[in-house]
């Protein structure tokens, strides 16, 4: 039990932890945002240029399936690397997540849990302090 709570006590000096592994995460997501942009313009101009290319053959009366196809395919491989930047994001913050919970104190030696920022705990008044 004592082992068990002095490590917690050194936990709670990893604080700082917390502030890292969040800018860290935002860094990241910043990054993946950029790129799901990116990927959205590529998106809208595919549709254009299927939106174009079907008024075209359908204006010709030469409907090619293949080229259809093809735009198709390519438009959706926009759109899976759209989801997949997605679920990268979702993954990094899970993980942020994570990381802090493993942090952070859970509870005190009484059982009382620990509010984050909580010098003292709130049911027997023990001193949460770091160990040096
Ligand atoms: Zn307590």
């Amino acid at each position: 039990m004592s082992n068990l709570f002095g490590k917690f006590k050194s936990e709670i000096n990893k604080g700082v932890g917390v502030v890292s592994a969040k800018s860290k995460g935002l860094i990241e997501i910043t990054k993946i945002n950029s790129q799901i942009n990116g990927l959205q313009a590529q998106k809208k101009s595919a549709f254009e240029d299927l939106g174009s290319a079907l008024y075209n053959m359908h204006s010709e009366n030469n409907m090619d399936m293949e080229k259809i196809h093809s735009m198709c395919k390519e438009l959706s491989l926009i759109v899976a690397s759209i989801e997949e930047k997605k679920e990268q994001i979702k993954k990094i913050q899970e993980e942020e997540q994570e990381a802090i919970s493993k942090l952070k104190p859970q509870a005190c030696e009484c059982g009382e849990v620990i509010k984050e920022d909580a010098m003292f705990c709130s049911k027997c008044g023990k001193k949460i302090e770091a160990e040096e």
